[in-house]
């Protein structure tokens, strides 16, 4: 009897946790069942990237299963191995690791699942049909730009000293991010107007393992105390808002934001405390992607494919994942900061008010 209470208990512990990483959901499924893999939910946008996601689908008819793999990528292979097993028709996967999936996507392949790579894009596999993104080249140039225009580069002010942070190195984006806020920064680094204190300015040296912000902290606070004690940190360019948190913590550590003034601090992905900690004058900018229109892009091109239509992509050239130029559609990132916050955010209705100021 203990056993069997044992093993109950178990099987609903097992099951609740399953509830809380994934939920199966929809109409009656006419139009087909879809996959949809998100990587994690300890940053918000994915979580917000996954409901959109289901309630664009159920419009069209379709049954979801979404799952989130907590930054695990064995979660992430199982997970997907899951939804083969269950019979989806489409497969829209944000990989933790780009080229962790070529041979789940084989079985899915053999399956005749179609797959859209969301976000970020699936390496070496030649079954990604089509890619749902945004210009990841342009989020790092306006991460570039928005330091050069805050601290006057153009007009000749400086030296500055900046510090450089980049996501994961096993995400795609995050080289299309620090290439693009380089192609800006690096004429002032050669020139001599933007000053590396810590010499690090290689990618592999400035790289953040599956963007966790607790990671960016501790190399911050040895780049501060290694570099900085008889110096001043006027700039980091940060590809992320949950990096930009950890770099803002340490940063206050050691004074900044009281006795020190802040340096410009960028960020991406406008999320809420991140928009809160540009209206406290912490962060200074952020890049927002509308998780509501990627969302609607990816649907599109999930339906059309199974309804043997060619979907709408608008770039053919740039995103090669080793194996094949994946056919892409890139949506539009934009810049904010306290000047125009409550223009992007609020009045486009990502955002309320109240949940700005609470
Ligand atoms: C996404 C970013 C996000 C980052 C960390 C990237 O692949 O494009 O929007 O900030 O992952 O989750």
């Amino acid at each position: 009897m203990k056993k069997f209470f044992t093993t109950l208990i178990l099987f609903v512990f097992v099951f609740a946790l399953a509830a809380c990483n994934g939920k199966e959901t929809g109409g009656k499924g006419d139009a087909g069942f879809v996959g949809i893999s998100m990587p994690t939910k300890s940053s918000e946008r994915w979580i917000s990237d996954g409901e959109n996601m289901v309630k664009e689908f159920e419009k069209l008819g379709y049954k979801t299963d979404l799952q989130y793999a907590e930054d695990v990528v064995e979660n992430q292979v199982s997970q997907i191995e899951n939804m083969i097993t269950k019979g989806v028709n489409v497969l829209v996967i944000a990989p933790i690791d780009g080229e962790a999936l070529t041979d789940v996507l084989e079985k899915a392949h053999k399956q005749g699942i179609k797959v859209i790579s969301y976000d970020r894009l699936i390496k070496n596999s030649k079954y990604v049909d089509y890619y749902a993104t945004f210009d990841n080249f342009k989020v790092g140039v306006l991460q570039g730009s928005y330091i050069e225009q805050k601290l006057g580069l153009k007009d000749g002010k400086g030296p500055f000293n900046i510090e450089l942070f980049a996501g994961s190195p096993d995400d795609n984006n995050a080289y299309f991010f620090f290439d693009g806020a380089m192609s800006v920064l690096k004429p002032y680094i050669d020139s001599g107007k933007l000053v590396v204190r810590s010499g690090q300015t290689k990618f592999d040296q400035v790289a953040t393992l599956r963007w966790d912000g607790a990671t960016a902290q501790a190399r911050m606070d040895n780049l501060l105390s290694a570099h900085y004690t008889n110096a001043k940190v006027d700039a980091v360019l940060s590809p992320y808002d949950g990096i930009s948190i950890g770099i803002i913590s340490s940063l206050k550590g050691v004074g900044y934001g009281s006795g020190k003034p802040m340096p410009v601090i960028t960020g991406q992905d406008a999320e809420l405390a991140s928009v809160k900690s540009i209206i406290a004058g912490e962060q200074t900018q952020t890049v927002f992607k509308d998780t509501r229109e990627l969302a609607k892009k990816a649907v599109e091109m999930a339906d059309a494919v199974l309804k043997g239509n060619k979907p709408e992509v608008n770039d053919t050239k740039t995103y090669n994942n080793g194996v094949k130029i994946v056919p892409s559609y890139l949506l539009e990132p934009v810049s904010v900061d306290i000047s125009n916050y409550e223009k992007v955010l609020v009045d486009s209705g990502y955002y309320t008010k109240e949940q700005l100021t609470k």
